[in-house]
């Protein structure tokens, strides 16, 4: 058997044309225009490029849009006085602040002054809380894609079977805490394995999985002998093994997808699977705060 493929730059594709209806609905019947600051400390190329993307798709789908590019010797004060500024904004409804800061600014007491219903990072404390008891407005942007892709190219995962092997703050504890939300999309049996589970468990947890979230950071990890027939497989690993003859990193993802793509029924591949649904679910963030600021959720 060979997996059917699920494209996350399709599904990407698709969820933006439904945003972008949307912010012409929001701007048309209730003069809203979803607003969306990214701060930029310094000049670091990855960096750039990221927020470079989520410029171009947030002006794409018609937000407000601000880019505030600041020095690499900004204060921390200083960036607390921009993030305060930003959070009093009517018109800014979402606040990214681009990571890795310089190590004189403490991340953590720059992304905590960010108002939780403008965090649309979905990393405030607050919003960590929100989406453990099932009331967060949004959700962190990587495992809400992986989310998107698991409904649209797989289906209900209500009471599948649910595996996730990670629990990083940002992918595995956030994925397990959305998929196990009596809800809908959700609503799955869920375990999460980790460095502390035996070798010989997490692969017995993996075979019986119905749907298998990989979040380790270990190139090719998941071999096809640990996956179920037909099981859903969402590769959300990104490791660079070496470069492409025209130069670019050549990428691999945590499932070994020769393998995998023999057992699974379907499963992302690496690149262009969970990667492109990340800042489409940014964006999605940033509609969901504008509505929510305009008291229309
Ligand atoms: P991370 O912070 O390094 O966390 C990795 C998690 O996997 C940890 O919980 C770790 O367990 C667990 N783990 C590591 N080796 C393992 C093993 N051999 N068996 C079982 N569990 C193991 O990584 P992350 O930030 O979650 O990212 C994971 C991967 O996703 C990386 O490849 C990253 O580049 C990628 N990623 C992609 C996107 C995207 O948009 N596509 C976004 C974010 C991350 P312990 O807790 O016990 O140490």
């Amino acid at each position: 058997m060979s997996a059917k493929l699920i494209k996350g730059a399709e599904v990407a594709a698709q969820i933006r044309a439904e945003l972008k209806k949307e912010v012409e609905e929001l701007k048309a019947k209730h003069n809203v225009t979803p607003g969306l600051v990214t701060i930029l400390v310094g000049e670091d190329p990855a960096s750039v490029s990221y927020v470079t993307a989520k410029q171009k798709t947030s002006h794409e789908l018609g937000f407000y849009s601000i880019q505030d590019n600041q020095s690499p010797d900004i204060t921390e004060d200083t960036l607390l006085a921009l993030i305060d500024k930003y959070n009093k904004d009517p018109k800014i409804h979402g606040i990214l602040v681009q990571l890795p800061l310089p190590k004189h600014i403490d991340s953590n007491k720059v992304l905590y002054a960010i108002d939780p219903d403008k965090d649309v990072d979905a990393f405030h404390p607050v919003n960590v809380g929100r989406l453990c008891i099932g009331t967060g407005i949004f959700l962190p942007c990587t495992p809400a894609g992986c989310k998107e892709l698991i409904n649209r190219g797989y289906g209900d995962p209500k009471g599948k079977e649910l595996v996730v092997v990670g629990r990083s703050n940002i992918v595995g504890k956030p994925m397990v805490n959305i998929m196990l939300q009596k809800a809908p999309g959700a609503n799955a049996t869920v375990t999460v394995v980790h460095t502390g589970t035996p070798q010989e468990k997490i692969i017995e947890h993996c075979r019986r999985a119905d749907i298998l979230v990989v979040a380790a950071g270990v190139p090719k990890y998941v071999k096809g002998d640990w996956v179920k027939e037909g099981a859903c497989v969402i590769d959300v690993g990104v490791n660079r093994i070496g470069v492409t003859e025209s130069g670019k990193a050549k990428l691999c993802g945590d499932v070994d997808f020769d393998e995998v793509k023999e057992k699974a029924g379907c499963i992302t591949p690496v690149p262009g699977g969970v990667g492109p649904m990340t800042i489409t679910m940014l964006m999605s963030n940033t509609v969901m705060a504008a509505k929510h600021a305009a008291g229309l959720v």
